[in-house]
């Protein structure tokens, strides 16, 4: 995205304007950039302009994000506030009113920002006509799970189409009429002067019907609230606290699902640690292998394996288990698993086990004369 204006310079004007001069550069403004009123191959650039001004009006029309914009400029709005946030409490019926909220409000929603709060471009609407609200929930895997992958049943509840009337709202077998009040226009005009005025129809909240006979079932609303089950395919690799989005599947008003995501959780496993696709692990061993060599079983992810220990390892030695571990999202590859040695020195020796022991030790301290002229011209 480009970079951003200065607010003040994008509305024309200072940084000691009045929140009556704000709202007057913007009014003169938004009235010159309305797309509607560009011709056909201005109407980009002009929708461009008319989201740049509106935004600059809603951080300085608001005295809190005035503050915060006069003492830390883009940043500090930018870091508190998503762009449907700067929008959401803006005050744009007070200047577009006299009719042109509604007008401001269509274009609001096409440009893909809700002003008017709930309903967008009818602010009486009924529930029936916004898209279902976006749900989240957690779940738990344990590591190995996370490994091979899962699908896992998960059940919550929320709003869904009442099965009854299918979201109409009306009773079964009885149908919307014309509203009265609107003729079913959705739209109120009165008259002041020679100005003719619009508002929406606060019979039918705008949308030109209206239920006679509310479904039993849902009370009219076109939406029960029910439990509601699926399986969600976890699939192997995946990270903990990353989210699935499932589409379609969050709440349902009756005019279009929002989604629902599945945040996943991943169990610590006391044997493993997991380091992005790497896993981390501790091995014990006894002292012989240690210093003599051997092969040792050790656990992985997937499943018991034998590992080569080479004669003289140290304690805390690693080593490294190819492809042992996560298998990666991106690339199809699979990470290592590292294994840490723990050497383990015998304890509660028997006086035979003290008595060869103490021979090495001999042989270490007092060398043979064979031994001693070997070290010398290694
Ligand atoms: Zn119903
Ligand atoms: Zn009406």
């Amino acid at each position: 995205m480009a970079v951003k204006r200065d607010y003040y310079e994008v509305l024309g004007v200072s940084r000691s304007a009045s929140i009556d001069d704000i709202k007057k550069a913007y009014r003169k403004l938004a009235m010159q950039f309305h797309p509607d009123r560009v011709e056909e191959s201005k109407k980009k650039e002009a929708e461009e302009k008319f989201k740049e001004i509106s935004e600059a009006y809603a951080v300085l029309s608001d005295p809190e994000k005035k503050r915060l914009y006069d003492q830390f400029g883009h940043e500090g709005i930018d870091s508190r506030f998503t762009t449907e946030d700067i929008f959401r409490n803006a005050n744009f019926g007070d200047i577009f009113s006299n009719g042109f909220g509604s007008i401001f409000g269509d274009l609001f929603s096409d440009l893909g920002f809700d002003i008017f709060g709930t309903g967008g471009r009818r602010p009486h609407s009924s529930a029936r006509q916004q898209r279902g609200r976006d749900l989240a929930l957690d779940v738990e895997i344990s590591l190995e799970q996370a490994f091979k992958g899962i699908e896992k049943e998960v059940s919550f509840s929320c709003n869904q189409v009442c099965p009854s009337c299918k979201g109409s709202g009306a009773a079964p077998g009885s149908k919307k009429i014309i509203c009265p009040a609107c003729k079913g226009s959705g739209v109120i005009y009165t008259s002041a002067g020679f100005i003719r005025l619009s508002q929406t129809c606060s019979s039918c909240g705008g949308e030109g019907k209206i239920i006679t006979h509310p479904c039993p079932e849902c009370g009219g609303r076109g939406f029960v609230r029910k439990r509601k089950k699926l399986t969600v395919k976890i699939p192997a690799g995946i990270k903990n606290g990353s989210s699935l989005r499932l589409r379609g599947e969050g709440e349902n008003l009756g005019s279009g699902a929002g989604d629902l995501y599945v945040r996943v959780h991943i169990k610590k496993h006391s044997l493993f640690e997991r380091d992005g696709d790497d896993i981390f692990s501790l091995q014990k061993i006894d002292l012989y292998t240690a210093v003599l060599g051997g092969r040792v079983e050790v656990s992985t992810l997937d499943g018991k394996v034998k590992m080569s220990i080479p004669e003289g390892t140290q304690p805390g030695a690693v080593f490294r288990l190819r492809g042992k571990g996560f298998p990666s999202l991106r690339r199809g590859t699979r990470g290592d698993q590292f294994v840490k040695v723990q050497v383990e020195i015998p304890k509660n020796l028997s006086s035979r086990e003290k008595e060869l022991f103490q021979q090495l030790s001999e042989i270490k301290n007092n060398p043979s004369f064979r031994e001693r002229i070997k070290r010398a011209f290694r």
